[in-house]
C-alpha cells in the first residue's frame, strides 16, 4: 500500500535530491585559514583558480563569490548592454538569464532538444536578430550541450558563446573536459552543486582580455595595474563593478573537495547506472538519453513520464514518492513562466517542445554520498508508485 494511502513507507527519513560530502580533511583546511591572517584575498584564491584552470584545460579560471556572480560578470566581460539580445534555453535555473538582465540585455528563449533537453542549436539559430550579440547555452543535468554547433553558429554569426557549466565541472565533451569550448564557462559551487565551497562559481576562458575584465569587474573596477602615477598607494576604479570576491576560507574547501571531484563524478556515474538498469525496464517511464560524444557529470537524473499511459497525473507520482520519503523535485519550471519574466512581456507557448517537457518530468535523488541502501530506496519507491498508477 501506498505510503500516501496510509501504508508504510519505503523509508523513515526523507532522502534530499542532492547535498554536499565534506570530510575531515575539508574541515582542516578551512580550519588553517581562519588559523591564518589572510581569510580573504589571500593566496588560497589563485591557488584555487590555478588548480581549476588545471582541469577544465583553460588558461584562466576567475574566481566570484557566487556563480550567479559569475555569469553577471561574464556578460559584463562580453560587452552586452540594454539593445542586445541572447539567446537562451528555458529549461535552466533563473540565474542563466537573470545575469543578462543585470546587464540590461534581453534573454530570448529558445526550445530544448526533445532528447537531451539541452538548447537546440537549430531552434537557436532561428531566433538570431541584428540585436543578438551572445549564445548562453546550459549543460542541463551535466550533460554537455551541442558545443560544436554551438561554437559554428556563434562564429558564423559574430556571437559571444558563453556556456553555463553550474552542472557539469568534471564531465567531457569529445573526449575534452567541459571549459575551454565556450568563450567562457561558469561553474558553481553551491552544495549541491559537482564540488562545493558553501557559496561561490568561477568563469574559465581561454581569453585573457575577458579574463582581465572579470577580474576588473570582481572587484569594484578597481585596478593596481597601467596606472598613471608610481604613488604606491594609489589605485584606479575605472569602471563601475561589484564587490564579487570569493573568500580564502571558501577557496581552501574549494582546492580540497577538487581532489575528490573524480570520485565524486565517478559516484554519480554509478548511482545514474544503477537507476538505469532498474527503469529501463519499467513502463511508461523514459530513462535520460546520452550522447556517445559527451560523458555526463550526472547532476541531475531526470525521470520523464509517459503520462498518456498512467492513471495519474505527475502531482500524484510526485506526492506518492514524497510520502515514501523519497526527495523528488522538478528541474526546472521553464524561466518565462515566473511572474517576473511574465510582467517583462514573456508568453507561455514560445518553446512547446519545453512546456510539454516540463509536466513530464521528475528529479530523483543523486548525490555521491547515497548509499548504495538508499539508491535501493528510490528503486523500489518509484517501481511501488508506477505500479499503482
Ligand atoms: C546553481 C545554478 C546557477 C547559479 O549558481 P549559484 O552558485 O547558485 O549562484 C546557475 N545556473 C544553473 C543551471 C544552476 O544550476
Amino acid at each position: 500500500m501506498l505510503a500516501l494511502h496510509n501504508g508504510k513507507p519505503v523509508r523513515q527519513n526523507l532522502l534530499p535530491y542532492g547535498k554536499q560530502w565534506l570530510n575531515d580533511e575539508d574541515k582542516n583546511e578551512v580550519w588553517n585559514i581562519l588559523n591564518t591572517s589572510m581569510i580573504t584575498q589571500g593566496n588560497q584564491v589563485p591557488k584555487f583558480e590555478e588548480h581549476i584552470a588545471d582541469i577544465t584545460k583553460t588558461a584562466h579560471a576567475v574566481a566570484f563569490s557566487s556563480g550567479t556572480a559569475a555569469l553577471h560578470a561574464a556578460f559584463y566581460a562580453a560587452e552586452l548592454r540594454a539593445g542586445d539580445d541572447f539567446i537562451t534555453t528555458p529549461i535552466t535555473f533563473a540565474a542563466t538569464a537573470n545575469a543578462g538582465l543585470y546587464v540590461g540585455a534581453t534573454p530570448v528563449f529558445a526550445d530544448i532538444d526533445d532528447r537531451t533537453y539541452n538548447l537546440d542549436v537549430t531552434e537557436a539559430s532561428h531566433k538570431i536578430t541584428t540585436s543578438t550579440k551572445a549564445i548562453v547555452s546550459v549543460d542541463f543535468t551535466g550533460q554537455p550541450a551541442d558545443y560544436d554547433g554551438f561554437r559554428e553558429l556563434a562564429d558564423n554569426h559574430n556571437l559571444v558563446y558563453i556556456s553555463d557549466g553550474a552542472h557539469s565541472l568534471g564531465a567531457s565533451y569529445k573526449g575534452e573536459p567541459v571549459g575551454s569550448q565556450a568563450d567562457m564557462t561558469m561553474f558553481s559551487f553551491h552544495p549541491v552543486k559537482p564540488v562545493t565551497t558553501g557559496e561561490g562559481g568561477v568563469i574559465v576562458t581561454d581569453n585573457s582580455v575577458y579574463a582581465e575584465r572579470l577580474r576588473l569587474f570582481r572587484s569594484h573596477g578597481i585596478t593596481k595595474e597601467n596606472i598613471s602615477t608610481t604613488e604606491p598607494w594609489y589605485y584606479e576604479m575605472k569602471d563601475l563593478g561589484m564587490n564579487y570576491r570569493m573568500t580564502d576560507i571558501q577557496a581552501a574547501l574549494g582546492t580540497s573537495q577538487l581532489k575528490k571531484l573524480p570520485d565524486f563524478i565517478e559516484r554519480r556515474q554509478k548511482i545514474a547506472q544503477a537507476y538505469n538498469e532498474a527503469f529501463s525496464t519499467l513502463k511508461n517511464v523514459k530513462i535520460p538519453y546520452q550522447l556517445k560524444s559527451t560523458k555526463s557529470g550526472w547532476h541531475l537524473y531526470i525521470l520523464r513520464l509517459e503520462l498518456n499511459n498512467l492513471k495519474k497525473g505527475r502531482r500524484f507520482i510526485f506526492d506518492a514518492l514524497r510520502a515514501e520519503n523519497i526527495g523528488v523535485h522538478v528541474h526546472y519550471i521553464p524561466v518565462y513562466y515566473h511572474p517576473y519574466y511574465q510582467e517583462l512581456g514573456y508568453e507561455k507557448g514560445e518553446c512547446p517542445i519545453a512546456e510539454k517537457w516540463y509536466e513530464e518530468v521528475l528529479t530523483l535523488p543523486l548525490f555521491p554520498k547515497m548509499t548504495d541502501n538508499d539508491v535501493h530506496d528510490v528503486v523500489l519507491a518509484v517501481t511501488k508508485v508506477l505500479n499503482e498508477v
